[in-house]
């Protein structure tokens, strides 16, 4: 297939490398537009061609079959633009979704304004936690966001205000072949001391929570009616356990660490262990906040 875009388009791209987990199996085609006008064109090539595609963004929040996916995943964080304005009661800005959420808030703490710094050890890029409604320490990036701009399934810009985004926790109505590609927020002013003091509290309480050390997807399941998944995980005595080399950290039940050759379908068989015990043991079906891509059923 010729593509006449001006970005680049990867072949059989194995996901493993482009996933924070490490595993999984080859996609029809991973494209990363050079710019807007570019990832229309790719979109609408996709739609004449009759292939599937989804957004990825630093792929910290799935999980990838083996098998992979005969589908395309377009990749924007090449696409950047940032954009501030001042407003009357505290500062907007407004930010292409393919930032890295860290590189993003380091920036914004630079210009001295607040409001993102409790999300700032996250992983993802700003669409991908736009799409999940990420959170940390009691901050979600709802909690922020003015309006979402996105290319729908047809390649047509539109643009919602926060008033008309039905989030929920962990979740957005943003389908998986729409493409956010930028999101204003409203952010404080507050001296730079302050916000990093914030940051430093979060990078500590990460290093002692988390086992950042070892490749993940992060949480794996959602927290059930406000108790978090790892309370029911370590009672029911599963830390620890490993198949293949897929292992719940012993740091964080909430974590499956990939040890080192672990295959997307040991974490598979495991999250299905985890369910399995933690429903007969203490009667509560967990969800993935994690997604599971190519998996059948
Ligand atoms: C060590 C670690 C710690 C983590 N801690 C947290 C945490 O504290 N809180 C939390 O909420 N999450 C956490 N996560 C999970 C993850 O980082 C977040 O969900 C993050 O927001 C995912 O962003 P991403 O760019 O990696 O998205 P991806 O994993 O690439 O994609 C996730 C979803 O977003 C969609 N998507 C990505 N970009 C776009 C776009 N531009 N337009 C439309 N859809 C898009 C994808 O199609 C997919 O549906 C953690 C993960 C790891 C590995």
């Amino acid at each position: 297939m010729e593509w006449k875009i001006k970005g680049k388009v990867v072949p059989k791209a194995k996901m493993s490398r482009y996933t924070s987990m490490k595993v999984g199996g080859p996609v029809r085609y991973l494209i990363y537009p050079r710019d807007e006008n570019d990832l229309i064109e790719v979109i609408k090539i996709l739609k004449v061609e009759g292939i599937p595609w989804r957004m990825l963004g630093n792929g910290t929040n799935v999980i990838v079959s083996d098998k992979g996916l005969d589908e395309a995943v377009i990749k924007i964080t090449r696409l950047k633009g940032f954009l501030i304005s001042e407003v009357q009661k505290g500062v907007t800005v407004r930010a292409a979704a393919g930032w890295s959420l860290k590189n993003l808030i380091f920036k914004i703490v630079n210009l001295g304004l607040s409001g993102l710094e409790k999300l700032y050890s996250i992983p993802g890029t700003l669409g991908g936690a736009v799409k999940m409604n990420a959170g940390s320490f009691g901050v979600s990036i709802s909690d922020v966001v003015l309006s979402v701009t996105y290319l729908n399934c047809d390649a047509e810009k539109e643009k919602l205000s926060r008033e008309s985004i039905n989030f929920s926790y962990r979740s957005s109505p943003f389908l998986s072949d729409m493409c956010i590609l930028d999101v204003e927020m409203a952010l404080i002013p507050r001296t730079k001391t302050e916000i990093m003091s914030q940051i430093e509290f979060v990078l500590n309480e990460r290093k002692k929570r988390h086992p950042i050390d070892l490749p993940s997807a992060g949480s794996i399941f959602k927290a059930v009616n406000g108790v978090p998944a790892w309370r029911y995980i370590e009672r029911s005595g599963l830390k620890g356990l490993r198949i293949g080399d897929a292992c719940v950290s012993e740091k964080h039940a909430n974590f499956i660490v990939n040890l080192g050759n672990a295959t997307a379908q040991d974490i598979k068989l495991l999250i299905d262990k985890i369910k399995k015990e933690v429903y007969e043991k203490e009667g509560v079906i967990l969800e993935e906040e994690v997604e599971l891509w190519g998996f059948d059923g």
